[in-house]
């Protein structure tokens, strides 16, 4: 299927990427920051992240078969799926598959330990402009990935009795239509989709009436399948769990506070490694997967700027409301084109006012949109000033428009001008590059643009399949589920 990677993505999070030139010539991102904005998922219990020092003081290993650099849900899913790939294989190996995760801050510290909960997959938005840029089974997959992704996790979270623990909500996502010409496309998008037979189930328009009623939000709208979750708590989960399963054909370990400054290529008489470089020392490597998003460009310069993934900081608040969760029910919502998005916490009683996690508001500083800001440390005012106003203005009486928030932080997203992450060998997109023989054996997944929950994981279980095809000296047979235009070999920076 031809792609053209010049597509402008209309999809919100990525619009405004080609509108909005950097208004300075592009860097390559720095390391994430030392000192990030406390987030209520990290830092709002003391035992939310159990793992947040792992291994940072252990010695490093000399010698590994994989090294995944980032500790977000795509490392660890890498990790995840390639123990589970590799138990299900039974493949005869001499010795265990040495998988070790390289994390530069605190376990899950970066976009996955600070971003808004939200586990729900896109039912149908974007689907004309999707259809029309590329094809219907193309278009159609945009949206089996999500289901497949969401639907693993909610089944792993299910078969282990991990629920409760990660406070996993099936309450369902409202999306919130302001606008007569939002409400327009959404239902074109509704209707190219039915047409083309996309599953739909769980879908249901909502009248403004219908809206106000029952929620007292006075817009139009439709109800879809959603969750959420508390991110940290799930990823933590996923990687005991790998650690747990490890053993006979794989071992696994983590590394915190170990930032890697680079990765060279080394060659010998009969072997081809890397070195992995760390502030603690270098790991010589088989393969390495790059798990860093809004990062990735630290280590792969060629994928700064426009083309490549731009970091974009995003911003998330925890307010409480002013009336109880039986005045405002529990899905999760979205509203101004997806701008803001927000849910409330699970209470123990319905009257209990809840803690509401709303992020959103990079619209109050337009035109950059917070796009090519790799801090975590600070946030933004008028970001900050935005979501404050925004659920007293669609919810009157339900908040406080005084009441000052109880946590606010940021984080950083990988954005990218197609709106979908790239997803493979790393050699891919460098295909007219001398050099990309270096980079044979280094695979990606990352740039999801915002909204990687339902992505990343499923992108992870490419990752690992690729690594286990190359192992066992087969072909990868991608699975009907993945767009083709996440794949790197699909995609070119240079
Ligand atoms: C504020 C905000 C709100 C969001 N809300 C949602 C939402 O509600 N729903 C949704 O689906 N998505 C949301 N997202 C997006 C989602 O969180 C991300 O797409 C997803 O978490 C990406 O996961 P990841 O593992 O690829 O990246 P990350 O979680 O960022 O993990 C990358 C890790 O790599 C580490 N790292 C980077 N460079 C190096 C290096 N050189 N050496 C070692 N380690 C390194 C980082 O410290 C980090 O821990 C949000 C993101 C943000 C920032």
């Amino acid at each position: 299927m031809p792609v053209n990677p010049q597509i402008l993505g209309k999809l919100e999070h990525s619009q405004k990427v080609l509108e909005t030139p950097p208004s300075e010539p592009p860097t390559p991102a720095k390391l994430p920051s030392r000192n990030p904005t406390r987030s209520f998922w990290i830092d709002s219990s003391p035992d939310a992240n159990p793992l947040a020092r792992q291994g940072s003081q252990d010695p490093l290993p000399s010698d590994a078969d994989v090294c995944i650099i980032g500790a977000g849900i795509t490392g660890v899913g890498v990790a995840y799926h390639l123990i589970e790939l590799l138990n299900n294989a039974s493949l005869s190996v001499k010795n265990p598959l040495r998988i070790v995760i390289l994390e530069a801050r605190d376990f899950c510290s970066g976009a996955t330990g600070r971003n808004g909960g939200h586990l729900t997959p896109a039912a149908f938005l974007e689907f004309a402009q999707r259809q029309a840029l590329f094809d219907t089974v193309e278009a159609i997959k945009s949206y089996k990935l999500e289901q497949h992704t969401a639907s693993l996790l909610v089944k792993i979270i299910k078969e282990n009795g991990w629920a409760s623990d990660i406070d996993l909500v099936e309450g369902g996502h409202i999306d919130l239509m302001f606008t007569e010409k939002e409400a327009g496309n959404a239902h074109k998008d509704f209707d190219m989709a039915r047409q083309a037979q996309l599953n739909l189930d769980g879908v249901e328009w909502l009248s403004k009436e219908e809206l106000e009623k029952e929620y007292g939000a006075p817009y139009s709208g439709f109800r879809e399948p959603g969750n959420n979750v508390w991110p940290l708590k799930l990823v933590t989960k996923l990687y005991q769990h790998a650690h747990a399963h490890a053993g006979k054909y794989a071992s696994l370990k983590l590394h915190t506070q170990t930032p890697v400054t680079a990765v060279t290529h080394e060659t010998t008489d009969n072997s081809s490694t890397y070195a992995v470089v760390t502030n603690r020392g270098s790991i010589s490597c088989s393969r390495v997967v790059h798990a860093t998003n809004a990062y990735a460009s630290y280590l792969l310069p060629f994928l700064t700027g426009p083309d490549g993934i731009i970091p974009t900081r995003g911003q998330v608040m925890a307010t409480r409301a002013s009336v109880g969760t039986d005045q405002i029910h529990i899905p999760s919502w979205s509203g101004n084109e997806g701008f803001a998005y927000w849910f409330p916490r699970p209470v123990k009683y319905y009257t209990e006012k809840p803690l509401i996690i709303i992020g959103g508001g990079r619209e109050a500083v337009a035109p950059q949109y917070e796009l090519y800001v790799d801090d975590d440390s600070e946030t933004h005012p008028l970001v900050g000033k935005a979501l404050r106003e925004f659920l007293p203005s669609v919810f009157e009486g339900k908040y406080d428009p005084l009441s000052e928030p109880e946590m606010e932080w940021t984080g950083i997203m990988g954005f990218t001008k197609m709106g979908d992450p790239f997803v493979g060998a790393v050699a891919d997109l460098l295909l007219a590059n001398p050099d990309r023989e270096l980079y044979q054996k280094q695979y990606i997944a990352a740039g999801y643009t915002g909204h990687g929950m339902p992505r990343a994981f499923g992108c992870a279980e490419v990752i690992g399949q690729m690594i286990l095809a190359e192992i066992s000296d087969k072909e990868w047979k991608e699975p009907d589920w993945i767009p083709q235009r996440y794949l790197t070999r699909n995609r070119r920076v240079q």
